[in-house]
C-alpha cells in the first residue's frame, strides 16, 4: 500500500473561480493558475444521483492510498473527489481513471469522513454514459424511473409490428417457413427463426453503431485532455493495448486485487461468463444456415439435450448466480456504502427477469401449455431486444467504456506506471532473493556463536 504523504505530495494546482465558458483545464505545468468554470447543474446531478457525500471529502488521500489499483502517479480516486467538488464536468467525462475503478469500495470503506469514493467514482460513470451517448436524451430516458413504461413499449411495440408483418414478409419474398424436423413442438409458427434472427440481427447492429459514436467521442476527449505525453511510461501499440486488455478482462485480473469485495470478483466473472454463453449460442443460432459444423443435435432448434442447449442453460444458471451474489453484496455492505440507485438495480432486474422468462419459457414448453409458453416467450424476447437496443444508454454500456479505457490506459502508458500490487509482488520477490542469500550467512554466525 503506498504511502498517504506520498499520495499527498500529488499537490493540486492552484484553482481560480471565474464566470467564462468551461474548457477543460490544462494542468501539465502545476505551477500556472487554472481557471475553472464549476459545472453546477453536474454537481445536482452528482446530489439527485445520491452521492453528494462527496461534500465531505477533506482530501486525506486514505482513499488513493487504499485502493490497491490505483497507480503511484496521480493516482485515484482522491483527485476524482476533487474535480467532482469543483463542478469539473468536462475532466471527468474524459478521465480514463473514473473507468480504472471496479467499485469494490475498499476505499469507502476507509475513508474516514465518509465521503463514499467508490460510489461517488460510480455516478461518475453514470453520467459519463449518459454525457457521450448518441442520441442522448435515450440514455436520459434510462436514467429516469418515470419513462420506465416508454422504455418497454419501444421494444413491445416493435415486436409486435415485426409479427403483424411476418405473413405479408413471408408471402411477398416466397418465404416457406422452416418447422424444424427434430423438435416436432417448435415456436417457429408464431415466432419463425428467419424473423427474429433478421429483426435482432438488425437492431443489435444498430445499437452497436449508435454505442460506437459515443465511444469515438469518448475515446477522442481522453486524447485530448490526458494525452500520451503526459505520462512517463511509454504506452503500448493499439493492437497490442486491445490484446493485453481483452486478455485482463477474461482473467479478470486487475478485479481480483481488490481485497474487501473479494465475492465482487466472482458475481462479476459468473455474469460475464453467463453472458459469453448464451451470446456463443446466439451465434451458433444466427449462422445456422451457413454453418457447416450445423449437424446432428448441432441443428436449431435444439434437442433438450443437445450440447448448446445445455451450454444456455448453463449459462443461464451463471447469470443467476452471479446476479444473486451482487445483490447479497449489496446489501451487505450497505451500512458502509449505498445499495446503489436506479441505473444499477434496472440492468440487475433486466437481466433477472431475462434469466426467469428463460427458463418459464423453456418449462412452459416442455410442458406444452399453450398459449402461455408464447407468451413468455414474448415477454423473454421483448426484455432482450430492450437489453439489445439501451445497451449503448444503460449500466451494460460499461462493457464498452471500461473496455475503452482499459485499451486507452495501455496505449497511453497510464497503465504502465506501477500499481501498489504489483511494486508489493516486486517488493516480496527482492526480499525473499535477499532472504535466501542471507539465511544461510545468519545461520552460520548463528552456529558459530552457539
Ligand atoms: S474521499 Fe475520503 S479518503 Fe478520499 S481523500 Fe476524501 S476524505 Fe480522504
Ligand atoms: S472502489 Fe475499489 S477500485 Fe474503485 S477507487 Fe475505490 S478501492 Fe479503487
Amino acid at each position: 500500500m503506498a504511502d498517504t504523504n506520498a499520495v499527498n505530495s500529488q499537490a493540486e494546482p492552484q484553482v481560480t473561480m471565474r464566470e467564462s465558458s468551461q474548457t477543460i483545464p490544462e494542468s501539465s505545468d502545476e505551477n500556472e493558475p487554472v481557471f475553472i468554470d464549476p459545472d453546477l447543474e453536474f454537481i445536482q446531478t452528482l446530489r439527485k444521483r445520491g452521492v453528494d457525500t462527496y461534500k465531505k471529502c477533506m482530501q486525506c488521500g486514505t482513499c488513493s492510498a487504499t485502493c490497491e489499483i490505483s497507480p503511484d502517479f496521480e493516482p485515484f480516486p482522491r483527485k476524482e473527489m476533487s474535480w467532482a467538488s469543483w463542478g469539473m464536468k468536462e475532466r471527468l467525462m474524459a478521465d480514463p481513471d473514473v473507468w480504472l475503478c471496479y467499485h469494490c469500495n475498499d476505499c469507502s470503506t476507509q475513508c474516514p469522513r465518509g465521503a463514499n469514493p467508490g460510489d461517488t467514482l460510480a455516478v461518475i460513470r453514470q453520467e459519463s454514459i449518459q454525457h457521450w451517448a448518441f442520441p442522448r436524451f435515450l440514455a436520459r430516458w434510462v436514467n429516469e424511473p418515470q419513462s420506465i413504461l416508454l422504455l418497454l413499449g419501444i421494444p413491445t411495440a416493435l415486436l409486435l409490428l415485426a409479427l403483424a408483418l411476418k405473413v405479408p414478409i413471408e408471402e411477398a419474398l416466397g418465404i416457406i417457413p422452416r418447422m424444424g424436423d427434430r423438435i416436432v413442438y417448435p415456436y417457429s409458427s408464431v415466432f419463425p427463426h428467419w424473423l427474429l434472427i433478421s429483426f435482432f440481427l438488425f437492431f443489435s447492429f444498430l445499437s452497436l453503431g449508435l454505442g460506437m459514436i459515443g465511444i469515438g467521442r469518448f475515446w477522442r476527449a481522453m486524447k485530448k485532455a490526458f494525452p500520451p505525453d503526459r505520462y512517463a511510461a511509454p504506452g503500448k501499440g493499439l493492437f497490442q493495448s486491445t490484446l493485453v486488455t481483452l486478455k485482463n478482462i477474461f482473467t479478470h485480473d486487475d478485479f481480483a486485487k481488490c481485497n474487501k469485495s473479494f465475492s465482487r470478483t466472482w458475481s462479476h466473472m459468473s455474469v460475464f461468463f453467463g453472458f459469453t454463453a448464451l451470446s456463443l449460442v446466439a451465434l451458433w443460432i444466427i449462422t445456422g444456415r451457413i454453418n457447416p459444423f450445423m449437424q446432428g443435435d448441432f441443428v436449431y432448434p435444439f434437442s433438450f439435450l443437445s450440447p448448446w442447449k445445455i451450454l444456455a442453460n448453463v449459462g443461464g444458471i451463471a447469470l443467476l448466480v452471479g446476479i444473486g451474489l451482487m445483490i447479497v453484496d449489496r446489501f451487505k455492505i450497505k451500512e458502509e456504502t449505498s445499495i446503489g440507485n436506479y441505473f444499477d438495480w434496472m440492468l440487475i432486474a433486466t437481466i433477472l427477469l431475462i434469466v426467469i422468462t428463460g427458463y418459464a419459457t423453456e418449462a412452459l414448453h416442455y410442458y406444452r401449455l399453450e398459449p402461455h409458453r408464447h407468451l413468455a416467450y414474448f415477454v423473454h424476447l421483448v426484455l432482450v431486444l430492450g437489453l439489445i437496443l439501451y445497451l449503448p444508454y444503460s449500466k451494460l454500456a460499461h462493457m464498452f467504456f471500461r473496455t475503452t479505457a482499459l485499451i486507452y490506459a495501455e496505449y497511453s502508458g497510464r497503465k504502465a506506471e506501477l500499481s501498489k500490487t504489483e511494486i508489493a509482488i516486486q517488493e516480496n520477490a527482492e526480499q525473499n532473493t535477499d532472504q535466501s542469500t542471507t539465511e544461510p550467512q545468519a545461520a552460520a554466525a548463528k552456529a558459530a556463536n552457539s
